[in-house]
């Protein structure tokens, strides 16, 4: 943080990490097939603005976001590359979703037609991707509802239809029955498309799970998100294979040291009450990080290559810790001390993955809700 603003907590993004990870899928894919490299939810947290351009640079042809309003900051970054906006784009983002240069998921007559009368509008063409429902049953349209849809957009002239995509409910899970079912329903529609002269040129249906584990799935393209951060699919069923490395730490620099006597309660509430001499540490993040408060939290963070157990409640910006077992065992913990939430110090690692245990939930969702506040750096 040259301009000395920064903030002693941040995230480090490590730009190897993300460049090997491209690697590891394009081995996978091989060099024809594309690739497109989900960096929707600010990237998964890493900040989609410092990722998209390193992921393109190492070999990814494109990218998606959820929301036409995340492709906003990636466009104004520079990014040049086709953008898929996987989401619901309404019919009153049209216009912008054409002036963007991006491309609009449809499954629907209606958000079609506002798309392509923007583009006429403008004197433009919009891609768009056509989204089929084989069984996630979330967005799209049944498989026997694609070829008419496909013909009826045929009379939109400014609506390119580049391409069909489908999302799969189960492909992180060990059984692929139901992986395989989806995908023999979306190639027999592929099938008939072909026959009609309708089938849009990019089909594709693997996320970072199928990508790894289910080749058949590949298709024209394959659009990868939690791999391309060195997170496990699954931790359980679909951990990733080696050679892939997480990108994002999460390090703070210890705020205050103090020392606590046995009856002295701990921040709100006074939760913890030291029922022995004991060290505490202040470490200067807080729920409005997204660091959680409760009723689960971190349990502990990284100081000096030993856990650190988390005292009391976790308030807004400010976190205490204890850390008399690692002065005594290490020697003094002093202010500025470097503190690790995710990632590594010395041989100890807490990772996104063994956080969204200790929450009650996933890798995902441990790094997507790292609140914008924490400064992203590439290390
Ligand atoms: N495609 C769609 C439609 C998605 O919603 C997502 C994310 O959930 C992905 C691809 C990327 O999935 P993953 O991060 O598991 O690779």
């Amino acid at each position: 943080f040259g301009d000395g603003v920064g903030r002693p907590t941040w995230i480090e993004i490590q730009r190897e990490a993300l460049v090997e990870n491209v690697r590891q899928i394009r081995r996978r894919i091989g060099p024809e097939r594309l690739l497109m490299a989900v960096v929707k939810a600010n990237g998964y947290g890493h900040d989609a603005s410092l990722v998209a351009p390193i992921f393109l640079e190492a070999g990814a042809d494109r990218l998606a976001v959820a929301t036409l309003a995340e492709a906003v900051p990636l466009r104004q970054a520079g990014v040049t590359a086709p953008i898929l906006i996987l989401g619901y784009t309404p019919a009153w983002q049209a216009e912008a979703a054409v002036r963007l240069e991006l491309t609009a998921t449809v499954y629907d007559l209606e958000t079609a037609r506002a798309l392509d009368q923007a583009a006429a509008a403008l004197g433009r063409r919009i891609p768009v991707h056509v989204k089929v429902n084989t069984g996630m049953n979330r967005l799209g349209l049944l498989p026997e509802a694609v070829p008419p849809f496909l013909a009826a957009l045929q009379m939109y002239r400014h609506l390119d239809v580049e391409g069909i995509f489908t999302h799969f409910a189960t492909a992180d899970a060990e059984d692929k029955t139901f992986a395989h079912e989806q995908l023999g329903r979306f190639q027999r529609l592929l099938a008939e498309l072909e026959a009609a002269g309708l089938r849009p040129p990019l089909a594709h249906a693997a996320n970072s799970a199928a990508t790894l584990t289910l080749p058949q799935a590949h298709l024209d393209m394959v659009r990868c998100g939690i791999a391309l951060y060195g997170l496990d699919p699954d931790v359980d069923e679909c951990p990733l294979p080696p050679g892939f490395r997480p990108a994002l730490s999460w390090k703070a620099q210890v705020a205050h040291v103090m020392a606590l006597q046995p009856g002295d309660g701990v921040s709100y509430g006074h939760e913890f009450v030291a029922s022995r001499p004991m060290v505490a540490a202040v470490i200067p993040v807080g729920y409005a990080d997204g660091f959680p408060r409760a009723p689960l939290h971190w349990r502990n963070v990284l100081i000096h290559g030993a856990p650190a157990p988390i005292l009391g409640r976790v308030c807004m910006d400010q976190t205490i810790v204890d850390v008399t077992d690692i002065v005594a065992s290490a020697g003094p913990v002093r202010q500025g001390d470097e503190v690790v939430l995710i990632g590594r110090q010395g041989r100890q690692e807490l990772s996104a993955e063994e956080v969204g245990r200790r929450l009650g939930t996933i890798n995902y969702d441990v790094v997507s809700r790292i609140l914008a506040r924490v400064p992203r750096v590439l290390v």
